[in-house]
């Protein structure tokens, strides 16, 4: 996969070259270009923001650097055509699946093409799904925002030439940069890619993750009793099946609490018997298509 990562301090992003991440870019599996945005500034201050139209406080990144930079990375021809506003609705219709989520790759030959995502506290919440998705891509670009965010015309002219742009937040706050953000979304995504995990078997049952995700149980290892806390009985036990319902049992009640929302997401007719009794013994029906929380 290759990845370019536009931002105003891309030295941030030399930390990508340690643990995991650095291995696979060491084995070929990442091919990583951190570009500096004020390369392609023309003044003397190399300025990349303006003064926010219509007032307010701070300053908004100027969308012509930021397409200088994009018509580059992208191989695209600077244009003032746009789609027709149809079109462009119909486009931005096929980007959210019946959740409201975002769907990265659904269309035809995606992966083939470069994905261009802007890390955005205002967008859709970035998720185990999209991270699933985006590691069959070949090549993302990340648009890192600073100050008050972009000009919101970057990303909707980019749509209107037929990329695929997303904008994700990775959560409820607000950071400084988008920096972070892509080193999060980065992260999640790559990890997915095969040959990354030294044993490929540690993602397959992890929280968020497959169609009916839950939170993932507790995890214990030696020593059995540490500090006057003993490790539940049963991992000790060697049944292997007894232990993998314990643990699902585990994994239903930590989301329960924790995540409710992702109960409630849950599909009943993928539950088995004993799923249900223990969602059952939590509170909630079981017998529509999806978990409801009984009063
Ligand atoms: N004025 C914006 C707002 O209130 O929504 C906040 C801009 S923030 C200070 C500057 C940049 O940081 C954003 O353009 C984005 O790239 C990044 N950023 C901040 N919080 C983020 C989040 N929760 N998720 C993704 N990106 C975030």
């Amino acid at each position: 996969m290759r990845i370019d990562i536009i931002s105003v301090f891309p030295e941030f992003f030399e930390a990508l070259h340690v643990s995991l991440l650095g291995k696979a870019i060491s084995k070929g599996l990442l091919d990583i270009h951190t570009h500096n945005l004020r390369d392609w500034t023309h003044d003397v201050h190399h300025s990349v923001d303006d003064t926010p139209i219509g007032g307010g406080a701070g300053m908004v990144m100027k969308p012509e650097v930021w397409a200088q930079c994009l018509d580059e990375i992208l191989h695209l021809e600077p244009t003032n055509s746009t789609h027709t506003e149809n079109e462009q609705t119909n486009f931005l219709a096929n980007q959210h699946c019946e959740s409201g989520e975002q769907n990265p790759t659904s269309s035809d030959n995606q992966q083939e093409r470069p994905i261009l995502i802007f890390p955005n506290p205002s967008a859709p919440l970035f998720t185990q799904q999209a991270a699933t998705e985006l590691s069959t891509a070949s090549h993302l670009v990340f648009g890192c925002g600073r100050y008050e965010g972009y000009d919101a015309r970057i990303p909707e002219y980019y749509r209107s030439q037929g990329v695929k742009v997303y904008e994700f937040s990775i959560g409820d706050y607000v950071l400084n940069g988008g920096e972070v953000a892509t080193g999060v979304m980065l992260e999640a995504i790559t990890r997915l890619i095969p040959g990354f995990m030294g044993n490929p078997d540690s993602i397959v049952e992890e929280s968020y993750t497959g169609s009916n995700a839950l939170l993932e149980h507790k995890q214990y290892t030696r020593p059995t009793s540490w500090r006057g806390i003993d490790v539940p009985e049963i991992l000790l036990s060697g049944h292997h099946a007894n232990i993998a319902r314990y643990r699902r049992d585990v994994a239903l009640e930590q989301t329960s609490v924790i995540r409710p929302d992702l109960i409630e997401k849950l599909h009943c007719s993928e539950l088995d018997k004993a799923d249900r009794k223990k969602l059952r013994s939590l509170g909630w029906e079981v017998s529509s298509q999806h978990p409801r929380k009984l009063k």
